[in-house]
């Protein structure tokens, strides 16, 4: 599904990727954990073309992000985004968020987007809330809105970039809880993300990144409870558990 054979990426002199092997299959939800600035975003935002790589190749869904045929559009009709700020709409209610993908991109009626994306505000438990606009949802309700319009151009992955970090704790349950159901129905997800625990329950591979290279890549729970990782794993739990 994902695939990076030697990337890099600089911003100006800057390295900020160095030299990425990296692949993922169907069905893999993988969690990316790393200090502060080490290029987890960066990594993820390579993946649906939000960052252009600077050298080496990266394959997503079966197209070259290199080859000049290749549309961004292309690429985030099969890799949904979900930001930790949760960039809706704020002119639409949550239904009109979750309808406008699939009238832009997938070229459904009208009546079809509708039905679809009651759906799917119904999966994410949101029904009752369809015809409210952000501002008057709670930041956990934003989100899951957020997901739900990712999900409504049916993509065949799902990038998460730290979506629970600017919600009170008490509002992370509901977001995760739809990310690990999602999971569960076999999407491939790749999360940016501080919740540990997330990463030990739910994810099927756990990857540390540390000054822009892939320090490790394995077991969640072996990782995070073994004390197999390198030193700087460690290190880095201790500080975000
Ligand atoms: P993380 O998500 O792990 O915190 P990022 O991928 O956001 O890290 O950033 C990695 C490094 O790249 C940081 O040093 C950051 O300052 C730099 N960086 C990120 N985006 C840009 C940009 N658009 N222009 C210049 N530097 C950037
Ligand atoms: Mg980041």
């Amino acid at each position: 599904m994902v695939e990076f054979q030697n990337v890099s990426k600089n911003f100006g002199s800057t390295q900020v990727l160095h030299d990425i092997n990296l692949k993922i299959d169907a069905g893999e939800v993988v969690v990316i954990i790393g200090p502060s600035g080490s290029g987890k975003s960066t990594l993820l935002r390579c993946i649906n073309k939000l960052e252009e790589i600077s050298s080496g190749a990266l394959i997503v869904a079966g197209m070259h992000m290199t080859d000049p045929h290749v549309n961004e559009c292309d690429i985030r009709r099969e890799a949904g985004m979900v930001f930790q700020q949760f960039h809706l709409f704020p002119h639409l209610t949550a239904l009109e968020n979750v309808m406008f993908g699939p009238l832009r991109v997938r070229h459904s009626s009208k009546a079809e987007a509708r039905e679809q994306a009651m759906a799917l505000l119904t999966r994410v438990g949101l029904a009752s809330r369809a015809d409210h606009y952000p501002s008057e949802l709670s930041g956990g309700q934003q989100q899951r809105v957020a997901i739900a319009r990712a999900l409504a151009v049916k993509p065949q992955m799902m990038l998460f970039d730290e979506p629970t970090s600017a919600l009170d704790p008490e509002l992370r349950h509901e977001v995760l809880q739809v990310m690990r159901s999602l999971a569960e129905e076999g999407m491939t997800m790749v999360i940016v993300t501080h919740e540990i625990g997330f990463a030990r329950d739910v994810a099927s591979r756990l990857i540390f990144i540390d000054g822009g290279t892939i320090a490790e890549d394995g077991e969640p729970a072996e990782l995070i409870e073994s004390g197999k990782g390198c030193a700087r794993l460690q290190e880095f739990l201790q500080h975000v558990s």
